[in-house]
């Protein structure tokens, strides 16, 4: 196990908290909230500046230290006081180590007035685990990006601009390692032109680290008693683009409208994000509901495949998770979901030697190893193998995920409705069935699993589809004794309603979707490895495979395993613009890549899509609408479209 990553907290006698690993406060003990409005709100004219913003206007703060998220929650507060009702706050904010919720809590109590905000805070403050955990307030109005790690750390990986901000983070006498010029020369990176700065501190290095990363810095009355603090502004230029290949395309020109073909998980998480940003979106779907494909299982598994070497999936499974862990809570617990926990059991050596590593890479409140008898006990039957413990984890109705991401007003579900051909005809995205034009908007978010390939223009996209069926199996009053989702290399929940699910084949030869005996035969053969007491509760040896109920859809998966999310180009231009890179892969091409004006996809999510589909929404709206990216920059570079063509190039091929 890691070590705790969580703040330690000691509370004084007024009940404030201070912290003891740094031995300084963090707020003034006098008035917390006074001083954030003086020195954070005030200094960065934040109520003239959210009051001056237009009806579709946005901005973006930026945080090192989010602490007690008392800052945030006054912006989030000022800003629903000034702001027009139709703007929105992106709250950028960097933690090493992130309060408990039960310090959170009890911390937040201290600020009545801010009570409505931190309701919220405390309602979604789950499954905040490391790297970039994205929170969705206000129905889209409000969002955070909390980045959990050392902010020298994480800001290198952030791809934002920043317009205000907050320089917090206990005094530069208690915590010098962060008042680096690493840390200036971030915030500069990261700053829009003229963006201001705020912090309470007054010390001279920091004023004149600040001034030699390019900002202007005035020495001004501190809050209450203290002589000074520093306020300022950005007056550098913006840092010379990147990479042109996986550079940000022109934000997409005409009316906020957007066509997402495809109606599961992918389709409805990319409809709600935007309907969110006031995009007025199409949802085209094939079949008479959302959700009949992929996303329409019974039960979907929380399942964490997890890598000690942090690897862009691994990053994007840890922060995946925690935002479908939030947006879980608005569903019905029970029928559309149950936090109930999941465990990975160690059934082989090689499974026991992996999970030791992850055991000992991620810290306990994510994952913790459990031998057979803790296993057994949570499981509640016993088990033969100990494994992994997913406290936070458990099972998801996805057809409810889907349903609640696409019930916005912005959103218009087209059912029964198959895209067949794709046109763009003056500025518009043209979506037909034969001669059936369906609709039309400057932008289209293509959703389509495996199919989009079948669109010309996206049909380079490299995309495979591997059958998986799921076997349904009515509960017994033995069988309900099961606490928590059982997963070796197949997976059983705890019953929804009447039934468990058991899943899931896979299958690379079928091309069909009927059901296949010799796949429910393999997923109760999974059964029998997972656990030989559930399947004698459930019966398993009397049960006839050509009678048993369930259901067949196609995975789709990509050749890394990743996702495709993201702008597309034209695949023949770009390959012309960027062939000199086959011969030397380090030359430097700043021809622009030729984007297919409007066009993205969403897709590829395999078998894991109730992990990063909500948060590929995410993604795929910040790519749209340029803004801070709710990842990584190398994680979504891991997932661009584009990836495919641009290491064919680099190989020659
Ligand atoms: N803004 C906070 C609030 O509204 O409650 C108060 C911040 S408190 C004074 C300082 C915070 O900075 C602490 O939560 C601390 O853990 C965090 N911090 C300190 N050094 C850090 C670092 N290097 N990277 C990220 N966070 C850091």
């Amino acid at each position: 196990m890691t070590e705790q990553a969580h703040a330690q907290i000691d509370w004084d006698e007024q009940g404030q908290p201070l912290s003891r690993t740094f031995g300084d406060v963090y707020f003034s003990r006098t008035s917390g909230v006074e001083e954030c409005r003086y020195v954070f709100l005030a200094h960065n004219h934040l109520a003239e500046r959210f009051a001056a913003l237009p009806a579709d206007g946005r901005l973006v703060i930026g945080e090192t230290g989010f602490g007690t998220g008392l800052n945030f929650l006054c912006a989030w507060q000022l800003f629903e006081q000034t702001a027009p009702d139709t703007a929105h706050l992106h709250f950028v904010s960097a933690e090493k180590y992130p309060l408990t919720r039960r310090d959170l809590e009890r911390a937040l109590a201290l600020w009545p007035e801010l009570a409505p905000q931190a309701g919220q805070l405390l309602a979604h403050y789950v499954a905040v685990h490391e790297g970039f955990q994205r929170f969705v307030f206000a129905g889209g109005r409000v969002v955070l990006t909390l980045l959990v790690g050392d902010v020298l750390d994480t800001l290198p990986q952030l791809d934002a601009r920043i317009e205000a901000w907050f320089l917090d983070g206990f005094s530069p006498a208690k915590n010098p390692q962060m008042w680096t010029p690493e840390l200036f020369a971030q915030l500069a990176r990261l700053s829009a032109p003229g963006a201001t700065l705020a912090t309470f501190a007054s010390t001279g290095f920091v004023r004149r680290g600040l001034i030699e990363a390019g900002f202007a810095m005035a020495r001004v009355k501190g809050f209450e008693h203290k002589w000074e603090m520093l306020a300022g502004a950005f007056l550098g230029a913006p840092p010379a683009g990147g990479k042109p290949w996986y550079a940000r395309p022109p934000r997409p020109s005409g009316p906020r409208a957007a066509l997402v073909i495809g109606g599961g998980l992918a389709g409805c998480a990319t409809a709600s994000s935007l309907a969110e940003r006031g995009w007025q979106v199409t949802l085209i779907e094939r079949h008479a509901e959302l959700a009949m494909e992929a996303s329409g299982n019974p039960q979907g598994v929380l399942y964490l495949k997890l890598s000690a070497h942090r690897t862009a999936l691994s990053k994007l499974v840890v922060s995946g998770f925690g935002h479908t862990r939030r947006q879980l809570e608005r569903l019905q617990a029970g029928s559309d979901w149950s936090a109930c926990g999941v465990l990975q059991l160690a059934f082989d050596a090689k499974e026991a030697e992996r999970q030791a590593r992850l055991a000992g890479a991620f810290p306990a409140d994510l994952l913790r190893a459990v031998d057979a008898s803790e296993a057994s006990q949570l499981a509640g039957l016993p088990l033969e193998h100990g494994g992994l413990w997913y406290a936070e984890a458990g099972w998801v109705h996805p057809p409810a995920l889907c349903r609640q991401l696409a019930s916005h007003p912005n959103i218009r579900v087209l059912r029964s409705a198959e895209a067949l051909d794709l046109q763009r005809v003056d500025g518009q995205w043209q979506a037909c069935q034969g001669n059936r034009l369906l609709a039309a908007a400057p932008v289209a978010v293509l959703c389509t699993a495996s199919e989009v390939r079948q669109f010309a223009v996206t049909a380079h996209l490299k995309l495979k589809r591997i059958r998986g069926q799921i076997t349904r199996l009515p509960a017994t009053a033995a069988s309900r004794r099961v606490q928590t989702v059982l997963c070796a290399e197949g997976y059983v929940a705890p019953p929804r309603g009447n039934e468990h699910t058991l899943g899931a084949s896979f299958n690379f030869q079928r091309e069909d979707l009927d059901l296949c005996p010799d796949e429910h035969a393999d997923n109760l053969g999974m059964l029998r490895q997972i656990s030989p007491a559930l399947g004698e509760a459930l019966d398993i040896e009397h049960l006839d495979p050509t009678q048993l109920q369930g259901r067949a859809a196609f995975r789709s998966t990509s050749p890394d395993y990743l996702p495709l999310i993201g702008p597309v180009v034209d695949a023949q231009a770009f390959n012309a613009a960027y062939a000199g890179l086959a011969k030397d892969a380090s030359r430097r091409i700043d021809t622009p890549a030729p984007w297919l004006e409007g066009l993205y996809v969403n897709c590829g999510h395999g078998s894991r899509g109730l992990i990063t589909a909500p948060l590929s929404g995410e993604l795929l709206a910040a790519w749209l609408d340029d803004e801070a990216l709710p990842l990584p920059r190398a994680v979504a570079e891991a997932c661009h479209p584009s990836r495919f063509l641009l290491r064919e190039l680099i190989r020659g091929r």
